[in-house]
């Protein structure tokens, strides 16, 4: 009986070799350009207590009412069930500034993550169930320059890697003094509408009312239209906040637009919120980076009230981007040099230049053989390496190597002691 191979996970997809180089550069440039500017990294534990989640993210928000891995290794230890696989950053990350104290570091506290996230989501094109983010959160600064700060690591990370045509999309969704009286208008405006909208928007109007502004179903999309704004809501304070947010990123050449539909689809953001998206991608179907500020969670998840503000970057959406706009990662080194050697006195020397070019941080492949010298250059080739030291028992005897360019298959018989300067010189 023949049986089906086994397939990854739905939702899920393996990152297979030709594709690394694209991984390594976004990882790569996240790190560099994020530490660079002021972040250190934090690395969290793939599942939390679901609890940070129903609290942190709101028990009516869809991460957590549909997409939320509950683990239940043990069905009978029911400690086991209160555990969910992380849907995303922040409220571990919170989590952990609460649990290690550090409201008693030096603030702000910037902190970065790159990891896996999981989601029950249905599984298309940019949308997986497993999918990698690189993350920021800034605590303990209340004011717009670190919602700067936080869109502009974001910006950079993505110029760095070079794309293009990038806006981000701003908003501001106000704080609990002013944003309950937008909320009676904006229910005021649906309840004549209800009939026009889907389902889960019937339901957003009772639980969630400000998440009807950004349903991306083209019935409901038709229906915003003409709500009413909450830019035009903001207390002075809030407007104040979000303006000199604006300022910042006029005065850096941050290109951005305002979208007052912009809610973000989790219960913690106050004040500003954005999205990065590509410039002809106006109805965010594909944003690559979300973000936003928070001032309520740390409070919401017990610790004193700690202003905060970070971001997320989806990394498949990137590398897809990346694709799209022809951006090529840099190659990897890979072996540089592969030492074939003929019998015995030869590698016994073989080993001394393996560990020379070794020190000198020269990618080296040997295997001390004795496979025929046809066989080994063929080994090397299927490696792409760039040169071939060949040492038979004559240059082994007479303290010379012969050094063959692999891509034009010329060689030339050097001294043995001029052998790891010249290769080091080729390879610069
Ligand atoms: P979307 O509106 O696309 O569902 P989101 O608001 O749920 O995104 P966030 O929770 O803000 O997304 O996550 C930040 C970023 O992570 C997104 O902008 C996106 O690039 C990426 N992302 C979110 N969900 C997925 C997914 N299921 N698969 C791949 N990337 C994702
Ligand atoms: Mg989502």
């Amino acid at each position: 009986m023949s049986q089906q191979p086994y397939q990854a996970p739905r939702g899920t997809k393996d990152v297979l070799p030709e594709n690394q180089p694209y991984w390594q550069m976004v990882q790569d440039v996240s790190r560099k350009t994020l530490e660079g500017v002021g972040f250190q990294k934090i690395d969290l534990p793939h599942f939390e207590n679901a609890d940070i989640y129903n609290r942190g993210l709101g028990d009516q928000t869809d991460i957590v009412q549909k997409e939320m891995f509950l683990l239940q290794s043990s069905p009978e230890k029911s400690e086991d069930s209160s555990y969910a696989l992380r849907p995303e950053g922040t409220a571990g990350v919170v989590r952990s500034y609460i649990q290690h104290g550090m409201s008693s570091w030096s603030q702000p506290v910037r902190l970065y993550y790159i990891g896996a996230m999981f989601r029950r989501e249905r599984p298309q094109k940019g949308r997986y169930r497993e999918l990698y983010q690189a993350g920021v959160e800034i605590f303990g600064d209340a004011s717009p320059k670190s919602d700067y700060l936080a869109i502009m690591s974001a910006w950079e990370v993505l110029k760095r890697l070079g794309l293009k045509n990038l806006v981000v999309f701003a908003n501001s969704i106000g704080c609990s003094k002013c944003r309950p009286k937008y909320l009676a208008k904006l229910k005021k405006y649906y309840k004549e509408l209800l009939a026009n909208v889907c389902e889960d928007c019937q339901q957003r109007y009772e639980q969630n009312p400000l998440r009807l502004l950004d349903c991306k179903r083209e019935q409901c999309q038709n229906t915003t239209e003409n709500a009413p704004i909450i830019l035009d809501s903001l207390c002075n304070e809030c407007r104040n906040h979000f303006q000199q947010t604006l300022e910042y990123l006029d005065y850096f050449d941050i290109h951005y637009d305002l979208d007052p539909k912009l809610v973000r689809g989790l219960d913690y953001y106050n004040n500003t919120v954005f999205e990065i998206t590509v410039e002809n991608d106006r109805n965010r179907q594909n944003t690559i980076c979300g973000g936003g500020r928070y001032d309520g969670l740390v409070e919401m998840l017990g610790e004193t009230s700690t202003p905060a503000v970070g971001f997320a970057c989806g990394i498949e959406r990137i590398i897809r981007l990346l694709k799209e706009q022809g951006i090529k990662p840099p190659a990897s080194r890979g072996v540089e040099v592969c030492i074939l050697q003929l019998g015995e006195k030869a590698k016994e020397v073989s080993k001394e230049v393996y560990d020379q070019l070794s020190r000198e941080d020269i990618n080296v492949y040997f295997v001390p053989c004795n496979d025929g010298l046809r066989q080994q250059l063929q080994t090397a080739n299927k490696l792409n390496a760039r040169y071939a030291i060949i040492i038979g028992q004559r240059e082994a005897m007479k303290n010379e190597a012969i050094l063959r360019d692999l891509s034009g298959s010329t060689q030339e018989l050097l001294p043995s002691k001029f052998l790891v300067e010249e290769v080091k010189r080729r390879l610069s």
